[in-house]
């Protein structure tokens, strides 16, 4: 029975294409039909290119990428790459007298199967059948017609952000100003220690009863925080960083800032699994085979990362890091000064490093002493041109950017010799406050600039909720850099984000921004080897489909045309799953409709 439905929907899907059904469900052999099928599109794509004016304008551009498509996952090469056959398991669910060793199809492959279709045959629907009213006039007119349509698209993009909460909002700021005191109470505390960023290191949360105690706390988020440190699970919640939730569990405002550092049940139980039989197998980008020597890590010719000390103030629930990242802001954390030596010599000793970013771990929890030493050493080294500096502190814990350390930092600042920048990391426009501004302000009347490297998560993830997030960035002074994929660790499935919806959000959403607000790039770190530029298509080809709705994709590597360096290949989430878990977060998914369009 569950045999002929499946096989009913997918014949009653390929109608979409007469030809390919015909194909599909003829009785050739599967490489008869694999060349048949490859002929069928070389055909297509013939038709496309002829200016075919059945299809609609534009939708062309949807099916030529569609084929393009089709054809990779076609080849024999992406089914050994993939470690799946599309085509032979179409084949099987179309042919096969029963199920028996054949994976059941879920949802998410129904509607990749479904999509793929419609964009090969042009009928994706994306674009209205009617051009725009202005392109039948010229001159003001066209201009005025144009302009009208574009504050439509304006409109719409503010509806959107209006959803979303920011913490420069004077309510939010009233309210955080009792969560403030609601929380030195708890302590004993003055507003005076309240500024002292080593107060708020002494007072770290680490513990569900403390949090509770402080925000309320759903069953589920409390359990999750327990076992956290039952598993010796790093965790922790600056003060500070405490007052930007909300008092209450599951409102609308603080979803992202919660998300940051409540781990879900299942990455607890998942990372206690990972804990207990490999830590390196957490190390997901490979960073035990980019080391050169302890402290340093090495991606790229002319850039080192220096890890000088190993946690945070809290710990990011994503983290790449999380298989090195000792317990949050622990005594141990520091790379001891030997290795910090080694690590500096190192770096003296190889002069075609041009930059040097100091991350972690957070090195601004180290003392301004400790510090200090470090950029003095770097500084003796005259091919190091720039120091880059990621800190999440603005955002965990702004009072750490006190004005001795932004002036000792500064002393290394030397336009036209050396160059020192900041690189934070702000997740969602309710993690901006007075306070986190204050302190990028702090660095750029020093002549310093202030990058974002924001990690695309499915809690930042919703329709402008980005782009609202760039363009507040700016106005406090931080210019957006990079927006990272979620990197594909199980543990962490809660939080990914299919690469189909980053290439929509720079299309759709961040395109309508001005250039001044959409200057970070979308990319996938590839483990071992660095960055891929997502946007552009000729980097990464989607091979396979799996049974369960996953893409896979095969990644080149930065340096494909210099080097012979093998591709890497990742199986996304579905698509599906991630707009069914929008819906359940109240999001009207038809708004992300043209998602399955983007590869
Ligand atoms: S700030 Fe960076 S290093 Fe620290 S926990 Fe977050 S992602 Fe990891």
């Amino acid at each position: 029975m569950e045999r002929k439905r499946i096989r009913k929907k997918l014949v009653k899907l390929l109608e979409v294409s007469p030809p390919l059904k015909e194909i599909l469900l003829s009785e050739d052999t599967l490489e008869s039909k694999r060349n048949r099928i490859r002929t069928f599109l070389a055909d297509m794509l013939v038709v496309t290119f002829d200016d075919d004016p059945t299809i609609p304008p534009l939708e062309w551009v949807l099916t030529r990428d569609a084929i393009g498509v089709f054809r990779t996952i076609l080849s024999s090469r992406s089914e050994r790459l993939a470690g799946f056959s599309f085509l032979g398991y179409l084949n099987d669910l179309l042919h096969k007298p029963h199920y028996r060793d054949v994976p059941r199809p879920e949802a998410g492959f129904f509607a990749e199967v479904e999509h793929l279709l419609k964009g090969i045959m042009g009928k994706a629907g994306t674009y209205s059948a009617t051009p725009p009213v202005f392109s039948k006039y010229e001159g003001v007119k066209a201009a005025r017609l144009r302009s009208a349509d574009l504050s439509r698209m304006a409109r719409t993009a503010r509806e959107f952000m209006d959803r979303y909460a920011c913490g420069l909002s004077e309510e939010v700021i009233r309210e955080r100003s009792q969560n403030k005191q609601r929380i030195l109470e708890h302590f004993g505390a003055t507003e005076y220690e309240w500024e002292d960023w080593e107060w708020h290191t002494k007072h770290i949360i680490r513990n569900a009863d403390t949090l509770k105690d402080l925000v309320d706390l759903s069953g589920e988020e409390y359990e999750a925080v327990k076992r956290a440190r039952a598993y010796r699970i790093p965790f922790g919640i600056t003060p500070y960083y405490l007052s930007l939730l909300d008092r209450s569990s599951g409102g609308p405002r603080d979803y992202a800032v919660r998300a940051q550092v409540l781990p879900p049940l299942r990455y607890v139980e998942e990372m206690r699994a990972l804990k207990s039989c490999n830590e390196r197998s957490m190390d997901f980008m490979l960073e035990r085979n980019t080391s050169p020597i302890e402290g340093v890590t090495r991606r790229y010719p002319m850039i080192v990362i220096l890890k000088p000390v190993l946690t945070c103030p809290q710990i990011c629930v994503y983290c790449q890091r999380n298989w090195e990242i000792e317990d949050v802001y622990s005594d141990t954390a520091a790379v001891s000064g030997e290795k910090l030596d080694r690590a500096l010599e190192w770096i003296a000793a190889t002069p075609e490093i041009l930059e040097v970013l100091i991350t972690g771990g957070d090195p601004l929890l180290l003392s301004d002493e400790k510090l200090r030493y470090i950029l003095s050493r770097l500084a003796t080294m005259p091919h190091v041109e720039r120091i880059r500096i990621g800190t999440r502190t603005p955002v965990t814990l702004p009072q750490r950017i006190t004005d001795t350390l932004v002036r000792d930092i500064n002393r290394f600042h030397n336009p036209g010799k050396r160059e020192i920048l900041i690189v934070t990391h702000f997740e969602h426009p309710y993690e901006i406050t007075p306070q986190s501004m204050e302190a990028v302000q702090k660095f750029r009347r020093y002549g310093m600039e202030v990058y974002n490297q924001l990690v695309y998560t499915f809690y930042n993830s919703r329709k402008f909720e980005a782009a609202f997030l760039r363009e507040k960035l700016r106005l406090i002074g931080v210019t957006p850099y990079y927006t990272f994929n979620t990197k594909g660790k199980e543990e962490t499935d809660d939080y990914r984000v299919p690469i189909a919806r980053l290439l929509q959000e720079q299309k759709e959403e961040a395109r309508l921004l001005p250039g001044t607000l959409r200057t970070d790039e979308i990319v996938f770190n590839v483990p071992g080897l660095g960055k891929n530029y997502l946007r552009a298509v000729q980097h990464h080809d989607v091979i396979s489909v799996l049974p369960d709705g996953r893409r896979v994709y095969e990644f080149h590597p930065w340096e494909k045309q210099l080097f012979l360096v093998d591709t890497y290949v990742y199986t996304d989430v579905s698509i599906h799953d991630y707009l069914q878990k929008l819906k359940k977060a109240g999001e009207d998914t038809h708004a992300y409709r043209t998602i399955w369009y983007y590869y």
